[in-house]
This record gives structure tokens, C-alpha cells and sequence, in this order.
């Protein structure tokens, strides 16, 4: 059998601990075999980012402008704890911030769903994919304490000087708090369009919510942003496709949230995100099972597992003794960025080997082979758990009889 061609590189961020163990294995066993992987490389691992000083992340994100299309391993952020653990020079910041940054783009997670794990709720039998806008709001606010007797105001001073100013609270008669909060237009629009934009190649509805009847002038510009955008740029492609955008309150959104049962993608705001995605993840059973997709406005794609580098694995793995961790998501990064970059380049041949690489991965889980994290969660009968390269060699037996 001859390997699958690729026309254009994929750009490959290595990273770190058990995933970059994972990564290797995935690469050997699943892909190399099957495609003549074009791809640029970029080690992102904390060694290399700290002889670069950080440089090699920059890189990756810019490559990932010019190919398109990127996928990345799970990556140290370093705390305390890393600076002699690496002998790092600087606590370097998280890639996955400073590539979000460069990309201006919107988180998309979404959970693998299989047979024998059911999740806590029950009628999700579909996935949701949670969207979260990762600029402001709160997570770039500014706070005070204040005394009794103190009167708050809102002050703004335009480019000429003119100041308006609204009363926030006066303090009369006890000590407080408050907090300034902002957020862009640019970055609400980008947030927007990446949403519109992935809904429409997902071809899949998109849900937004806001509090905007409480919020009439923070809110509700994120809810006329996404209007007025969806109008002029997308109705008329997301009606061709048979796709909707559903617009409500945040909390009608979460009622209808529970009682569906899935298969939509949600846009949050930056809170709503942070604090929806943790439920919505773990009512669908585990991390290990999630799949995350920075998506630019532009339509740039970078691809990667929603779980960290599971150093608690990791460690066992450096003594010696086995390991069961699970690769799946790892596995649905490759195979997200192999077929986005068919799709790009035109070559079915590469979208045909990702989604038979996926059903091959299903398929194993389904017939009861599994990782200890499974393992646990899986309500099949006949269930066999599998050390970390056991699982994805069964995943090439399965593999094989598809191609
Ligand atoms: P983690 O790597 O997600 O792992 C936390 C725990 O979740 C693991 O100890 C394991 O539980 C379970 N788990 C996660 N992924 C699993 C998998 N694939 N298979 C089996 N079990 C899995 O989070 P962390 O330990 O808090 O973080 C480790 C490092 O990852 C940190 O340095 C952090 O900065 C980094 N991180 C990177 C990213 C990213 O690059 N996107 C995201 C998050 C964290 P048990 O131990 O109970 O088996
Ligand atoms: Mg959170």
C-alpha cells in the first residue's frame, strides 16, 4: 500500500511530559505507517522554549498564520515548581496564551462521545461544543476596596479631553467594593466570526447568550455585535446550510442547555465559558476525552487535546512502571488537523485517513478495549484495560481493515 500524499505542511508543535511521550507513539504507530507527513516542527517542549527564550512559540504561532492549519501537544505552564525542576531562566508564560494572542482566536471544545460512557446527563447524546471569548471582562478588571462615606463614579475621557461621568454608588453608610470592566468591539467581532466561521464549517447551530435585560449597554453590545455581523455575513450561507443562530438569555440558555440533548456549538462570554465549560466537560465523563481548536477569524486552525501533559503519568512512566494513559484526544488533534488541511488542500485521501483513524479509535473503545480512565467510567460488560501503547496498537489492528 502506498502512503498518502500531502501537497502543504501542517505546522506540529511538540510539547511535553506524558503527552510528548503520547505524541512520539501516535506518530510511529498511526501516522507515519500511513501518510508522508509533511510537516514543520516546532519543539515546544519546556527545554527548548527556555534555550530559545520563548522564541520557538512565536515561531510556531506566526508558522501557523502562513500553513493554516497546526497541531500542538500539551505544554508546561511553568509555576514555582518548574524554575529548578528545568532550571528555567524565566517563568515563561503559557503558549497556549501567547499563541491565542498572536491567532486572536476562540477556544472550541468538544467532547468525544462512545458507547459504555454515559454522561450524567443523560440526554446529551449529541456533543456540545462550548466557545469561550478569552478577552476581558472580568479576567482584565480593575478593583477596589472602599470606605464608608467614599462616592464611586465612572470616569471616561475621550481623545479631546471631554469627560462624562456617571455616579457608580455613594457609600453612605458602609464600606464597599467595585470594579471596572471593559471589552472591544474588535475583539467581540473576532469572537463572533470565529464562532460563525466554525459553526458553518462544523455545519451545526450556533447558541449565544448574554445577560443584555439587566446589561443593557455591556451585554447588549455583544449581542448587537453578533447580530449585526450574523445579518450582513452569514445569514445567508448558515440558511443554505440548514443551520441557525439562536440568541436568548444566559439563563434560558442553561435551562435549554439541560434539557437538550446536544449537538450544538455555545458561545460563551469569558465567564460564562470558564465556568460552563468545567460542567459541561465533566457531566461528559472526562477530561481525556476532549478536544480543543483554536480558530482564528481568518479561518486559522490549531488543534489539540483539552487536558495537560498528565505529569502524575509521567512520573510513573520516568521510574519505570506502566502506564495507562489515555491518548484519544492527543489522537483527535492529529486527526482534526490531517482533515483540515485535506479540506484546505483538497486531498480527500487525507480527510478519508483521519475519519477512519477516528472510527478506528471508537471502534476499540466500543469493542471494550480501553485506558484506566475509561476503564473506570465504562459500563460495558466485557472491558479490558490496556497500558498507553497497548491501546493505540489496537487502534492499528482496527486501523488497518479500514484502509
Ligand atoms: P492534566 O495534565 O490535565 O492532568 C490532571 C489529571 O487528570 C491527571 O493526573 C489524570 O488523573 C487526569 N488526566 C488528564 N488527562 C489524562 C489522560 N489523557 N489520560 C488519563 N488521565 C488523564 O493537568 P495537570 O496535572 O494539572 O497539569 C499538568 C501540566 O499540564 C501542568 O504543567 C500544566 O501547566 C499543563 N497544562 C497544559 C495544558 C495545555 O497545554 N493545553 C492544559 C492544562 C494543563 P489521574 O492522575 O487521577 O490519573
Ligand atoms: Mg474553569
Amino acid at each position: 500500500m502506498s502512503k498518502i500524499e500531502m501537497k502543504t505542511p501542517l505546522v506540529e508543535m511538540d510539547g511535553d511530559e506524558m503527552t510528548r511521550i503520547i505524541w512520539k507513539m501516535i506518530k510511529d504507530i498511526l501516522i507515519n505507517p500511513y501518510v508522508n507527513l509533511k510537516s514543520e516542527y516546532y519543539d515546544l517542549g519546556l527545554v527548548h522554549r527556555n534555550e530559545t527564550d520563548d522564541k520557538v512559540t512565536f515561531e510556531s504561532a506566526e508558522a501557523t498564520k502562513k500553513y493554516g492549519v497546526a497541531v500542538k501537544c500539551a505544554t508546561i505552564t511553568p509555576n514555582a515548581a518548574r524554575m529548578p525542576e528545568y532550571n528555567l531562566k524565566e517563568m515563561w508564560k503559557s503558549p497556549n496564551g501567547t499563541i491565542r494572542a498572536i491567532l486572536d482566536g476562540t477556544v472550541f471544545r468538544t467532547p468525544i462521545l462512545v458507547k459504555g460512557i454515559t454522561p450524567f446527563i443523560p440526554t446529551w447524546t449529541k456533543p456540545i461544543t462550548i466557545a469561550r471569548h478569552a478577552y476581558g471582562d472580568v479576567y482584565k478588571n480593575t478593583e477596589m476596596q472602599v470606605q464608608k462615606g467614599a462616592k464611586c463614579e465612572l470616569v471616561c475621557t475621550d481623545e479631546n479631553g471631554i469627560e462624562t461621568r456617571q455616579l457608580i454608588h455613594q457609600f453612605d453608610d458602609t464600606s464597599g467594593i467595585i470594579q471596572g470592566l471593559h471589552n472591544t468591539d474588535k475583539s467581540i467581532a473576532s469572537f463572533a466570526r470565529s464562532c460563525f466561521n466554525f459553526a458553518f464549517d462544523m455545519k451545526k447551530d450556533l447558541w449565544f447568550a448574554t445577560k443584555d435585560t439587566i446589561s443593557k449597554k455591556y451585554d447588549h453590545r455583544f449581542k448587537d455585535i453578533f447580530a449585526e455581523i450574523f445579518e450582513k455575513e452569514y445569514k445567508e450561507k448558515f440558511e443554505k446550510a440548514g443551520i441557525e443562530y439562536f440568541y436568548t438569555l444566559i439563563d434560558d440558555a442553561v435551562a435549554r442547555v439541560i434539557r437538550s440533548e446536544g449537538g450544538y456549538i455555545w458561545a460563551c462570554k469569558n465567564y460564562d465559558g470558564d465556568v460552563m465549560s468545567d460542567m459541561v466537560a465533566t457531566a461528559y465523563g472526562s477530561l481525556a476525552m476532549m478536544t480543543s481548536v483554536l480558530v482564528s477569524p481568518e479561518g486559522v486552525y490549531e488543534y489539540e487535546a483539552a487536558h495537560g501533559t498528565v505529569q502524575r503519568h509521567y512520573y510513573k512512566h520516568l521510574k519505570g512502571e506502566e502506564t495507562s494513559t489515555n491518548s484519544v484526544a492527543t489522537l483527535f488533534a492529529w486527526t482534526g488537523a490531517l482533515r483540515k488541511r485535506g479540506e484546505l488542500d483538497n486531498t480527500p485521501d487525507l480527510c478519508k485517513f483521519a475519519d477512519n483513524l477516528e472510527k478506528a479509535t471508537i471502534q476499540t473503545i466500543e469493542e471494550g478495549v480501553m485506558t484506566g480512565d475509561l476503564y473506570l467510567l465504562s459500563t460495558l460488560e466485557n472491558k479490558k484495560k490496556v497500558n498507553t501503547e497497548e491501546f493505540l496498537l489496537a487502534v492499528n489492528e482496527r486501523l488497518q481493515k479500514l484502509m
